[in-house]
């Protein structure tokens, strides 16, 4: 008999909530494609009915196939409860939505996920809540930006293309004291490597549609915190605008599951070697990567996350467009896509969204180049990148 230690990875990810003996010892979970639930007595259905938010009842609801994926979520970060949600921009808008009320006021860090963005300054507005964006890496931004009608602080750490940190200790306690509620995008780090809960963060969320996945073939979105975090989610927007994810889904995120530890412990490997090369190479200025000793919040860095990996932004000497495109077109390994976190390396200039003739090359922002590591050999993709850097100088 396995001893259900919840805090082990290995329990948690092969064999926390699996009841295989119920489905014929597969050990592979079945994907329970179904809209409904039967009962065997009034009395049943009614206890369920009630309970609907720990139940299966419908499919707009929960799901069997979710659930396992949920309570082996919920362990990973430490938390009572996890919500799966049909994206990361969903878990985004649903936790905020279930816990914002008109007239009440939003603290978020600078530039968060785009999407996030785009819920504060147009969705939540219109409900006449006003969002306050701080420079979130010095924590006296926050504190000063607090109002008597703020009931969310925002944060995102570290954020996906300049990697921007929060002091999540230092957040939490000052949260806390105002009775305010924070919220995280953790999906940089995910909770293998970063468990924002431990650190008195209330909601801690990430795209599954990155590493959980794994794959690059499925999006979704985690919420996870405490039941009574999580219920107005359900209740709420959940099950209003019917945000569940599909039990196929839930099926790929499973299998995504079982392998994330053994690839981001690859993807961190390779991740440090491109760095090392990247740094040393004469046609590089800069290089953003957050357990870089130059990168200026390293000791916090290291501080709070078990590791930095995946993601690198460079800046390249030359200070051209057409140098930072031709770099970009001509890496052979690294596909050109948005999103990241699955097996394939990727590239993404952030000068993809500045119209032509508004390009400055002086506009640090407009140079930034992000690479995403996949699972390559890491001397494949130095080689891909030195062939490319030596063209576009
Ligand atoms: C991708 C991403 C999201 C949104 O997730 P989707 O699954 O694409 O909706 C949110 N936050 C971060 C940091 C992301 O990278």
């Amino acid at each position: 008999m396995m001893t259900p230690v919840e805090n082990n990875l290995s329990y948690i990810l092969n064999h926390l909530h699996e009841d295989r003996q119920s489905y014929a010892g597969a050990t592979s979970p079945p994907i329970m494609q179904t809209a409904k639930h039967a009962f065997e007595s009034v009395a049943e259905m009614r206890n369920a009915m009630i309970n609907e938010s720990d139940s299966f009842v419908y499919g707009r609801g929960h799901n069997p196939t979710t659930a396992i994926l949920e309570k082996k979520l919920a362990a990973l970060d430490g938390a009572e409860a996890a919500l799966v949600v049909n994206s990361g921009s969903t878990a985004i808008s649903a936790a905020v939505m279930a816990h914002i009320h008109q007239g009440e006021h939003i603290i978020s860090i600078n530039k968060p996920y785009y999407w996030a963005t785009a819920l504060f300054d147009n969705v939540i507005k219109e409900l006449n809540v006003e969002t306050t964006y701080v420079d979130g890496t010095d924590i006296t931004n926050i504190a000063s930006a607090i109002r008597p009608n703020t009931k969310i602080i925002y944060l995102e750490s570290p954020n996906s293309w300049t990697y921007e940190l929060q002091d999540l200790d230092a957040v939490g306690q000052l949260a806390r004291r105002h009775g305010i509620l924070t919220i995280i995008d953790n999906t940089y780090c995910t909770p293998l490597y970063q468990r924002p809960l431990d650190f008195g963060i209330d909601i801690s969320l990430q795209s599954a549609s990155k590493y959980i996945g794994g794959h690059g073939d499925v999006i979704a979105g985690v919420i996870c915190a405490k039941k009574e975090l999580i219920e107005p989610i359900i209740g709420g927007p959940f099950m209003t605008f019917g945000l569940q994810t599909s039990p196929f889904h839930s099926w790929l995120l499973l299998r995504g599951l079982r392998t994330l530890p053994v690839r981001l412990e690859r993807i961190s490997i390779t991740t440090k070697k491109i760095v090392e090369y990247l740094k040393a190479h004469p046609a590089v200025e800069e290089i953003i990567f957050p357990f870089d000793p130059d990168f200026p919040q390293y000791a916090l860095a290291k501080k709070q996350m078990k590791d930095a990996f995946g993601l690198i932004t460079i800046v390249l000497k030359n200070k051209s467009r057409q140098s930072i495109e031709s770099f970009c077109n001509h890496l052979e390994y690294f596909t050109m896509a948005v999103s990241w976190g699955g097996y394939e390396s990727q590239v993404m200039p952030g000068c993809v969204t500045v119209p032509d003739g508004s390009f400055d090359g002086n506009n640090r922002g407009h140079r930034l180049i992000r690479l995403a590591i996949g699972l390559e050999d890491a001397g494949v993709l130095i080689d891909d990148l030195g062939k490319a850097l030596e063209i576009s100088r």
